[in-house]
């Protein structure tokens, strides 16, 4: 019963004598010693502290002899790149991974302590915007399960994704400096900081032999200082690394200053150099073109080659030709593709290969993921920005266009038209690189994250790409870890699993299909609806604790969450509830049942009709909420601050996932995915890996709606939402509510451009083309809810068809498939 190590139990010969006590004696001396504190006190943030370097040490050993054993197995090493990795909380993720759940609790026990009040002390580490940077947590999650060696790299923001306030309806944006208290994970490695040059000119020399090579000089300087987090696997022993890189002045760079005489000034000028690392950007899905955000993936990509390098250098000297085959570098979007130029620049610059040697090294070792199909999300940068900043690498971008051109030229001699189409460098009077082009190049692999989107991408944007290197696209639908998104946000449906089939999906969730006959079991389906019961009425507690607004738990819980986006059409969703309320105030209630709509998320602050949509949800809210009519059958809440932890509460009580999204514009979804583990419902377009749900769960499962991608594409050629609102009465009087003011307030006219958008024949979202079958869908999700049995059934079979939906899937395909990895360890 008592699972605590013995004192001695972590002496290791070789690493000294490293003594830990029971968790309950850590906790008090990290209190007193560690933290400073006069006396053992309950106080629960500083418990949380005091928990967390406790779990830490505990990790240590684990972390070090990972370490070790990845060096001793010199098998290849994959590198993931990203400039936002979506943590959210460790501490509990953590405890569940060490298995140190059962000591924690009574460790805090001990000190007059609940574990739970413990844990909501933590602070979100929101160093992403949504799923991307989600994906890119769960991704390590699953790496470290597996025990491959994967490493992830990123940056320090001091300030994560903008806490979202809503002041009169309006989404307001506050700082969210996550690092105020310190961050008990992380460990400071200052004596690997990298040195990244930016601005300056290059030159041309003749080394010894009289050959010649670039160099790049009158640069001003910055350092990257590391600091690790560990990444625990699942009850396995392995400990990965993310390594995030702050960015802060070189002793040198202050010298400049010192030696004009300006010694406040130079201090000053501190700050210049640690804006690189100073905010996170908060667009999701668009690009911004700013000379600090080019700063940053370089400032990224630059430490993290140079780290790698310097790790090879250590144990290979000088000698590069195992360099591609021992080494990966996964590339998150085109965020981080200057990885391209920078490697070739690194190994002929400061290693002197010839140019084909590097280049067969770097397109050895580089591999791209494609996360968007939106063009306005593609990056592209001005010639004249980048070649500034980073004039040697702007020379190597030119060179890789020149040789790729020649290479089409001779490939493709009769399509003339195709060097345009394909050239790395945009001409124009502002000519600009087009970095998806780049990273393609440069690769040996392109990824789309979900099957269709990856069918698009080949018969689409990248199609001259798919002709010119056939097979290097390929698909890897995305996932998300079972051990966040199940085990330890859905306890309740956690220990019910672990009863009635077992422990294994924890590890594999295939595994999960040993629900499926329990589908049938009406028992089983009872205590399936009382585990849920449990979840709708935790997330009823957080929604009246964070918006007053009363959940009454035998409605329908029906969720939106998801960064606000025009393509991801909450729009509609609230065109459906304003519907719905059209229908209770016309007495028309037959079929209908009680319903608590929440929609959360947030805009980026430059998104003007995204946050448009924000404040026209909080409108519509207000007036629902408070009409007597609507109170026996209907809620609207904006749930604020949507982000990891809210999410960990809202997803185990949702009983309806909206994934209503355009089809051709999601490219995967991965929030769809979590709502399915949890049980819940999904109403559908055919988007992304909404296809693939509902092929996993059965068509039978699933509330579909709405056009498919060709069918999109094929509306957009004569579309008429004016036609097709005057056609049909319902939708006429959703319009004519909205337009007439009804939800305006005193402010008329303020979501005349939401109305309009609507009615315009060029919606690239087609939200009025889909707004009837979304209706009539949700009629259908009505008429299930009323038969319970039914709904638990599916329910049932939803979390037992998700095994397909684990990153830890995901993972092993990158591992196969891509970067030819195995695991390492015991
Ligand atoms: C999963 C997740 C997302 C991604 O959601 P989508 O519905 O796939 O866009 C975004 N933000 C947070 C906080 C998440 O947990």
């Amino acid at each position: 019963m008592q699972k605590t190590l013995e004192p001695n139990a972590l002496t290791s010969g070789d690493t000294g004598h490293v003594l830990l006590g029971s968790l309950s004696r850590e906790l008090r001396r990290h209190l007193l010693f560690t933290l400073g504190r006069d006396e053992i006190d309950s106080d629960p943030n500083y418990c949380f502290r005091a928990a967390a370097i406790a779990v830490r040490d505990r990790i240590s050993r684990d972390w070090r002899s990972t370490r070790e054993q990845v060096d001793a197995a010199n098998s290849r090493r994959v590198h993931y790149l990203s400039l936002e990795f979506l943590l959210g909380r460790s501490l509990n993720n953590a405890v569940l991974n060490m298995d140190l759940d059962d000591d924690m609790r009574e460790a805090l026990q001990q000190l007059g302590v609940q574990w739970e009040e413990v844990v909501e002390q933590e602070q979100d580490a929101g160093l992403g915007n949504g799923g991307l940077g989600r994906l890119a947590a769960c991704f390590l999650d699953s790496c470290a399960n597996l025990q491959l060696p994967v490493a992830g790299y990123g940056i320090r923001y001091e300030y994560g994704m903008f806490h979202q306030l809503i002041e009169e309806g309006r989404q307001v944006e506050a700082p969210d400096h996550w690092l105020r208290d310190g961050n008990p994970w992380e460990i400071e490695r200052p004596e690997d900081t990298k040195t990244i040059q930016m601005y300056g000119h290059t030159e041309r020399y003749l080394d010894a032999d009289g050959k010649p090579h670039s160099r790049w000089v009158g640069t001003h300087d910055i350092l990257a200082v590391p600091y690790d987090m560990p990444i625990p696997g699942y009850r396995n022993g392995t400990i990965n690394t993310l390594r995030l890189w702050k960015a802060t002045a070189t002793d040198a760079f202050d010298l400049n200053e010192f030696n004009a005489g300006s010694y406040t000034e130079s201090v000053a000028e501190k700050n210049n150099a640690e804006q690189i690392s100073m905010v996170l950007y908060p667009n999701d899905a668009s690009e911004n073109g700013k000379e600090l955000r080019l700063k940053q993936q370089y400032f990224l990509v630059s430490a993290s080659l140079q780290d790698v390098l310097a790790d090879w250098v250590k144990n290979n000297g000088d000698d590069f030709t195992e360099f591609g085959k021992k080494n990966c570098f996964q590339l998150n979007d085109t965020h981080p593709a200057c990885a391209v130029p920078e490697l070739m620049r690194l190994l002929m610059d400061a290693h002197q290969l010839e140019w084909d040697e590097a280049w067969k090294i770097t397109t050895e070792c580089m591999a791209y993921t494609n996360h968007t199909l939106l063009p306005e999300a593609l990056e592209r940068w001005s010639v004249g920005l980048f070649g500034t900043l980073l004039p040697r690498v702007m020379e190597i971008v030119n060179e890789i266009n020149e040789r790729f051109l020649s290479y089409v030229a001779a490939e493709f001699p009769d399509d003339p038209e195709l060097l345009k189409r394909v050239a790395l460098i945009e001409e124009g009077h502002n000519p600009h690189i087009r970095m998806a082009y780049l990273s393609i190049v440069g690769s040996f692999s392109v990824n789309g994250v979900a099957q269709l989107h990856t069918d698009l991408l080949k018969s689409g944007l990248f199609s001259d790409f798919d002709r010119i290197y056939p097979g290097k696209i390929n698909n890897k639908t995305n996932g998300v870890t079972q051990r966040r998104w199940l085990s330890h946000c859905n306890p309740a449906l956690r220990d019910l699993l672990n009863e009635s089939i077992g422990t294994k999906w924890e590890a594999d969730l295939e595994e999960m299909t040993a629900l499926v006959p329990l589908a049938d079991d009406a028992e089983f389906r009872k205590r399936w609806r009382a585990v849920k019961l449990g979840n709708k009425n935790r997330l009823a507690d957080y929604v009246q604790q964070h918006t007053g607004v009363d959940f009454p738990s035998d409605a329908l819980f029906d969720v939106q969450v998801k960064r606000i986006h025009e393509y991801k059409r909450q729009l509609m969703n609230v065109l459906h509830v304003i519907h719905l309320y059209d229908r209770i105030r016309r007495g028309e209630t037959a079929g209908m049942v009680p319903r608590c709509v929440l929609i959360g998320g947030k805009a980026a602050p430059g998104y003007h009709i995204a946050k448009l949509i924000v404040r026209l949800t909080n409108s519509v809210a207000e007036v629902i909420n408070k009409d007597p009519l609507a109170k026996n059958w209907l809620r609207l809440v904006f749930f604020p601050n949507y982000r990891v932890s809210a999410m960990e509460v809202i997803c185990p009580g949702t009983e309806l996932s909206e994934q209503i999204s355009t089809a051709g514009k999601e490219a995967s979804g991965t929030g769809n995915m979590k709502f399915m583990m949890n049980g819940a419902l999904t109403i559908g377009t055919l988007d992304g890996a909404n296809i693939e749900i509902r092929e996993k769960a059965g068509a039978e499962n699933f509330f579909l709606f709405g056009l498919d991608a060709a069918e999109a594409v094929a509306t957009r050629q004569n579309y008429d939402p004016n036609a097709i609102i005057a056609a049909d009465p319902a939708i006429s009087r959703v319009m004519e509510l909205l337009e007439s003011g009804q939800f305006n307030g005193n402010q008329p006219g303020v979501f005349g451009e939401l109305t309009s958008g609507l009615r315009n024949p060029g919606d690239q979202w087609l939200t009025i083309a889909d707004l009837r079958s979304f209706i009539d869908a949700q009629v259908k999700v009505a008429e299930t809810y009323e038969d319970p049995e039914l709904w638990d059934r599916m329910s049932i079979l939803n979390t037992a068809n998700s095994g397909w939906f684990s990153s830890d899937r995901t993972i092993q395909q990158y591992a196969d498939e891509i970067w030819h990895v195995k695991p390492v360890g015991k």
